[in-house]
């Protein structure tokens, strides 16, 4: 033999071999994870313990004379060609991982495996030829076909990286740190390997694969402490997997009605118990293909069946359950009930965010007006909040682009027979949805927040519409603002308030502030009467906007610093329809007018309404009778026409 191998050090394949072992222990000790990555671990592992298995044989039969120079020729092929599966298994497992598009994937995967197969031929007829490498003494060279291992090598690392960075916004930088330096540390010990001669290519794959275990693999990461179910991060990587591959699917969600009383009544302890037993309950009912845990108190469960009714008869079968007691070691029977909200994929949702949203609110629905029942996705107008998300779109594209645009309407001053003010009112025309109105968007706004942004940028195009236009010059004295609740109970919303209009030049007296007669604005917090009480030392002045549709409460008026009364339209045209609501207007007027507010009617559109509720003490007009709400270059126009 040609071959001496005293040198040769197994140290790092033993060690290699070991970790895979304990990493398979591991990994079968605990329960299945149902998603297509697992597999890759698997394969990983095996070829990696192989891989060092093959090697270790090689030199220790060669060593005892078992094999001659042929036999350990063909297991160091073996040992080669394993080498080149486990990086090549590495770059599938990360593009299946990081879900690139099945195209690419299939695109990739036939150009890896074409290298692979150049490969394999190299290492079938390297122990005849020595083309892939060739021993001699304590050591070996690359032959005359070795750069193909080089090619399959840089193919693997290229695409691992490549995946890695396209996909880099989806992962955590660590996560993506993590993937990048696995690949660069396992090829760059076979360099080291090439240059010491130390056999450390299968050791420095068992750690990347120690590390993928800690960060992907271990089922731990997938499973719910408590219950031992699938969490939510398991059920986001099954659905992702069934939305990419157009599955269809049900899913029932199981949401537990008031569980923090059993918590209180029960203890926590027992509260805890209670719900392994719903949860194992749910995962034998027939048909429960997978059962996740998908908040503390709510469960997921994912069906092959796709039929309705089916999936109904399914979700009365857990309701029956919940009709019987329920018993743990120290309880003595529970009564607990729970909501069900059953929908079919891709029907009701096609992707992954989209269905979270639609159980969020379908739940949220069901909880108020079906608590303890079974609802499908139809029932739910589960449409209306699609609609709801489109507007939100709009309204973000508005304000990103600026295109929010504001109208005036103008407000008629009898005592001075001319209009003196106007009403700003927000206005969004979307390329796709038209004309959006604002009693639609501006709830939803309040409900997700955007009221905040947007409520600021009208106040600055009110100010600076002030500004641009000169209004201290016209006969126009102040501009109205509707101020939504949400923004006053901003800490210091005042501040940014003063800060705009000192930017525009704008002085308190050409800013009246419109809030609503609202519950929620009764009994208001201490943040939103410490917002008012500032702007009212600042100078502004503030009108209770709609008055009398909503909860009309004179005590919180008379302890409010407002300066003018709007009267609702509704109540207007009421007045003229309905002889009792006449009178209680007239008698609401005069007592109004004897608190010595200033009244300004709304939704006057008659000349008629105008004569009469100014008669009865009305001190404004605003309504379609004068003017709709205009451009603010119509609206110059109106006043100048009018001066
Ligand atoms: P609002 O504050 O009660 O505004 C009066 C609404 O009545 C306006 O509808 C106005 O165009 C309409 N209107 C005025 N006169 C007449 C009339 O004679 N007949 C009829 N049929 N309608 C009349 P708009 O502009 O659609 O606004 C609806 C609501 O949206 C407003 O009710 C207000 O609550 C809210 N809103 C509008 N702009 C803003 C804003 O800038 N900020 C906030 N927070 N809310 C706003
Ligand atoms: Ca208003
Ligand atoms: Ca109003």
């Amino acid at each position: 033999m040609n071959i001496t191998l005293h040198g040769w050090n197994l140290t790092f394949d033993y060690a290699a071999m070991l970790i895979c072992i304990l990493l398979l222990i591991w990994y079968f000790d605990k329960k299945r994870i149902p998603i297509d990555v697992s597999a890759f671990f698997v394969k990983f592992i095996i070829s990696i313990f192989l891989c060092a298995l093959s090697e270790v044989m090689a030199v220790e039969l060669a060593r005892m004379n078992v094999i001659g120079e042929l036999g350990f020729n063909l297991l160091m092929s073996l040992y080669s060609f394993l080498a080149s599966i486990i990086s090549v298994v590495y770059a599938s497992f990360l593009m299946v991982y990081l879900r690139v598009e099945k195209k690419h994937q299939r695109r990739i995967r036939f150009f890896l495996d074409t290298v692979l197969v150049l490969t394999f031929i190299i290492d079938i007829l390297t122990p005849f030829t020595q083309i892939g490498f060739y021993f001699y003494g304590d050591s070996y060279e690359v032959g005359a076909f070795g750069g193909f291992y080089a090619l399959l090598s840089l193919s693997t690392i290229v695409t691992s990286i490549g995946v890695v960075l396209k996909k880099r916004a989806e992962i955590s930088n660590a996560k993506a740190v993590m993937l990048i330096v696995s690949v660069l540390f396992g090829s760059s010990m076979f360099v080291v390997q090439l240059a010491f001669t130390i056999s450390l290519l299968t050791f420095g794959f068992a750690l990347v694969a120690l590390t993928l275990y800690n960060y992907i693999f271990n089922p731990a990461i997938y499973l719910d402490n408590l219950t031992n179910l699938y969490n939510k991060d398991c059920m986001r990587e099954c659905l992702n997997i069934r939305f990419d591959n157009h599955n269809e699917f049900s899913i029932l969600f199981i949401a537990m009605d008031d569980f923090k009383y059993i918590n209180k009544t029960f203890g926590v302890d027992n509260g805890d118990n209670l719900l392994i037993q719903v949860g194992n309950y749910i995962r034998q009912v027939d048909g429960a293909e997978l059962v996740f845990e998908y908040g503390s108190d709510q469960f997921a469960v994912i069906c092959q069946e796709t039929d309705e009714d089916k999936i109904y008869a399914m979700a009365e079968t857990i309701q029956a359950r919940f009709k019987h007691p329920w018993y743990t070691d120290s309880t003595v029977g529970a009564m607990m009930s729970a909501s069900i909200c059953c929908f079919k994929c891709p029907e009701d949702a096609s992707n992954y965010g989209n269905l979270i949203e639609i159980m969020d609110y379908s739940m949220a629905m069901v909880k108020k007006t079906n608590k303890g029942g079974i609802s499908k996705a139809s029932e739910l107008e589960v449409d209306k909040l699609r609609s709801e998300k489109e507007i939100e779109k709009a309204v973000k594209l508005a304000i990103d682009r600026e295109e929010l645009m504001v109208y005036y309407q103008p407000i008629f001053s009898i005592e001075k027979n001319k209009y003196n003010s106007a009403e700003a009112l927000v206005r969004i025309n979307d390329e796709q949805l038209g004309w959006i109105s604002p009693e639609i968007f501006i709830p939803l706004a309040e409900k997700n927040g955007l009221i905040i942004s947007m409520g600021n940028l009208i106040f600055k195009m009110v100010c600076q519409f002030i500004r641009d236009n000169n209004l201290a010059e016209t006969d126009i004295e102040y501009i109205e603002v509707n101020i939504s609740p949400v923004q006053l109970q901003q800490p210091d919303y005042y501040k940014k308030i003063i800060e705009i209009m000192e930017k525009y030049d704008v002085k308190p007296s050409q800013i009246n502030i419109e809030i609503t007669e609202t519950a929620n604005m009764v009994g208001a917090s201490d943040v939103v009467n410490n917002n008012i009480e500032k702007l009212v030392e600042y100078g502004l002045t503030f009108s209770l906007d709609d008055y009398g549709s909503g909860y009309s409460n004179l005590d919180y008026i008379n302890h409010m610093p407002f300066h003018i009364i709007k009267i609702d339209k509704f109540i207007v045209w009421d007045a003229f329809e309905n002889i009792k609501a006449g009178i209680t207007l007239e008698y609401t007027i005069k007592m109004l007018n004897a608190l010595q507010y200033m009244i300004v009617a709304e939704g006057v559109e008659t000349e008629e309404q105008k004569d009469q509720l100014a008669n009865i003490g009305c001190h404004y007009m605003q309504g379609w009778y004068y003017s709709k709400a205009v451009s603010d270059k119509e609206f110059m126009q109106l006043i100048n026409k009018a001066s």
